[in-house]
């Protein structure tokens, strides 16, 4: 994502109530249901961006809890105005680099994890970067519960290719659902979400890959 730095985006996401503080993060773990006052099940996006896809899908199931990671800022700042706007109270922000994830759930408290056109990374040697990567499905397969389903979406091929190349590599994990066209697969397409990146992408032409996998029910 091309960024702009927008002046005071850092402190408005310091001091906004929707974006859990950075000293408070590492005491999450384990808590989530408690921060959220409720038992219901807690789902993560990584890489949100602007943050459409889970604002929309946090005010359409409010008995879920959702958490949304972004690294930047400037681009989580979006979906905090939107929250001043309308507020949800099953919706939590997190900026934070998604490679610390582990730090900030527990073993096994996610229900669901969403990746979303994320950052290609094309050069080799910053493979480790990409969130669907090994490194990345290792980190992601602790904090989600055994049966527990991840979802990727992209428009990018070659990192679709990739994504399956690592799943492989991948032991924790099992493949359930695969397409190359997600917008003509009409039971996929059911309770489908555009994120923004969606939107732009498939106006465009570009056929959209998505796969889901889900954490294996054994302990590895
Ligand atoms: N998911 C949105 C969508 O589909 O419209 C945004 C896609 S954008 C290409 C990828 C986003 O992921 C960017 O906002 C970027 O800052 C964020 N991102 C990339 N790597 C990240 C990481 N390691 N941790 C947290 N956010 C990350």
């Amino acid at each position: 994502m091309r960024l702009r730095n927008i002046t005071g985006s850092r402190e408005v996401i310091s001091s906004s109530p929707y974006v859990i503080k950075e000293e408070m993060q590492r005491e999450c773990a384990g808590r989530w249901k408690e921060i959220f006052g409720n038992e219901a099940p807690v789902r993560i996006e990584a890489g949100m961006g602007k943050g459409r896809f889970i604002y929309t899908m946090a005010r359409l199931h409010p008995d879920i809890n959702y958490v949304g990671i972004e690294k930047y800022s400037s681009v989580l700042l979006r979906a905090v105005r939107r929250m001043e706007r309308e507020e949800l109270s099953n919706l939590k922000f997190l900026r934070m680099d998604a490679e610390d994830i582990g730090s900030v759930f527990g073993q096994g408290e996610a229900d669901r994890i969403y990746l979303n056109f994320s950052d290609p990374w094309p050069k080799d040697r910053h493979a480790k970067r990409r969130l669907p990567s090994r490194e990345f499905l290792a980190r992601f397969a602790r904090i989600l519960k055994p049966g527990g389903r991840l979802e990727f979406k992209t428009d990018n091929r070659p990192l679709f290719d990739f994504a399956l190349e690592e799943l492989n590599a991948s032991p924790e994990w099992e493949l359930e659902v695969c397409t190359y066209d997600l917008h003509s697969d009409e039971g996929l397409m059911q309770g489908n979400i555009m994120t923004e990146y969606e939107e732009k992408f498939s106006s465009m032409g570009n056929p959209i890959c998505k796969y889901i996998i889900v954490r294996k029910q054994e302990k590895l």
